[in-house]
């Protein structure tokens, strides 16, 4: 059985596998759009969320519009998501706290991020990490299972996962943790099925299904064709 593997480890591999893309799947990121989205995502597969949010973006992508929006409205459009009506008057009563309290805006600190109905710190670090590139790491379904899996953590809950990795990785590495094991966990470390075959930590990987024979350079190959994206390969080992 492989030993844990060190984080930084993880981190560069990861972070050579997927470059610079990002995890965000909606379109146009504003603040706003990603605030929304987040609160939308919790306990739905993310592509229902990113076809759902869209929807609901061309109808009312401002605060002042989802703020006027009648609440059956919104219900309609959002309904193919979980927990459809609490998340519709999340969302609506949300967006009428930003015009009273904020101008219009959506805030840029924990705290005040924290005080929108149906924000948590998953969502609250989501938007500082992904509108406004501020350290944050935002601990979802995938990140929470990958840490635990590598056995970088050993945590029972999101909240608990998130303070270990602050402890493990230094805070200019915190908010692309996020994006990597995002992408990672939506197409190889897939919750039922990884393809541990190809994956580029197959090595030092705890709970891996198969001792793949696979060179390292021919993994991260396929693992970017499984991605779906042209990608520049530049100093492998
Ligand atoms: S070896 Fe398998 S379980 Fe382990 S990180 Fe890779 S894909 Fe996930």
């Amino acid at each position: 059985m492989p030993h844990s593997p060190k984080p930084q480890f993880v981190f560069k591999r990861l972070r050579r596998l997927f470059g610079n893309a990002t995890a965000y799947s909606g379109s146009e990121p504003t603040a706003f759009r990603i605030l929304v989205g987040t609160v939308l995502s919790a306990r739905t597969k993310d592509e229902t969320t990113a076809r759902v949010a869209n929807e609901l973006f061309k109808h009312y992508d401002s605060p002042e519009k989802l703020a006027r929006a009648p609440l059956k409205r919104i219900e309609q459009l959002i309904r193919p998501i979980g927990f459809y009506r609490a998340k519709s008057r999340y969302i609506h009563a949300l967006a009428q706290q930003l015009l009273r309290d904020f101008g219009g805006l959506v805030p840029d600190s924990m705290e005040a991020l924290l005080s929108l109905p149906g924000v948590g710190r998953k969502t609250a670090s989501c938007v500082l990490n992904y509108a406004f590139q501020k350290q944050a790491i935002a601990v979802d379904v995938h990140v929470h299972r990958i840490a635990n899996w590598l056995g970088l953590v050993r945590t029972k809950t999101p909240e608990q996962t998130e303070a270990a990795l602050k402890a493990l990785y230094p805070q200019g590495q915190w908010r692309h943790l996020n994006n990597v094991f995002v992408l990672f966990g939506q197409n190889l470390c897939l919750p039922k099925t990884p393809k541990c075959g190809i994956c580029v930590l197959n090595e030092v990987c705890p709970v891996r299904r198969q001792k793949t024979e696979i060179p390292l350079k021919a993994r991260f190959l396929e693992g970017r064709a499984v991605f779906n994206q042209s990608w520049r390969v530049v100093g492998l080992d």
